[in-house]
């Protein structure tokens, strides 16, 4: 593995930092014990446009509220906040022989501290990396492609790419069979 350069190193208490490399990946790791999370860019945006709803469950729990909270920030990659537990869970997550999705071992769990200090090393983030800022999300011009992107659909199955499969053919049958041929010629020259 070739190691790419950091070009921003921000501490974020004890011996969490966060780092960004130079082709732009983020990651939030722990120094001493190298638990670690991994952002690509564009997860990394989807990440940073949740910190208020992530925020919201931090400040329920940390006055003694209960809440449960998981979202889906790309890849198998999910952020949790249980009050059960003091902290925000960055984690891979993956799927078990039943379907059930399961925390992995990969990943890192921030304490509030580290929480607070993230929330404040974004903005500098942005301002030293303007590349983060600028990256878009994802884009999928069909429900087919949307499934078949790891980012977005990781955990997809074939059975439901050939649900979707069949739901598009059918679709295509009755535009088919609704419109005459020539309809369909012309309908086909005002798309171009
Ligand atoms: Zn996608």
């Amino acid at each position: 593995m070739v190691l790419s350069k950091i070009v921003l190193a921000i501490d974020l208490g004890g011996t969490r930092h966060l780092h960004v490399h130079e082709d732009n990946e983020v990651f939030i790791k722990d120094l001493v014990s190298m638990k670690c999370a991994f952002f690509p860019a564009s997860r990394w945006k989807r990440f940073v446009g949740i910190i208020a709803d992530i925020d919201k469950h931090v400040q329920l729990a940390s006055v003694g509220k209960t809440t449960k909270y998981r979202e889906h920030i790309g890849g198998m990659w999910h952020v949790s906040v249980d009050s059960m537990y003091p902290n925000v869970n960055i984690r891979r997550w993956y799927e078990d022989s039943m379907g059930i999705l399961k925390p992995s071992r990969v990943g890192i769990a921030l304490s509030f501290w580290n929480w607070d200090k993230l929330k404040n090393a974004i903005d500098k983030v942005h301002d030293q990396i303007p590349a983060l800022v600028a990256i878009s999300l994802c884009w999928h011009d069909s429900q087919l492609d949307l499934m078949f992107c790891d980012e977005c659909s990781p955990y997809h199955k074939m059975d439901d790419i050939n649900d979707v499969k069949a739901a598009e053919a059918t679709e295509n049958l009755m535009i088919d069979t609704e419109l005459g041929s020539s309809d369909i010629l012309n309908k086909r020259r005002k798309m171009h």
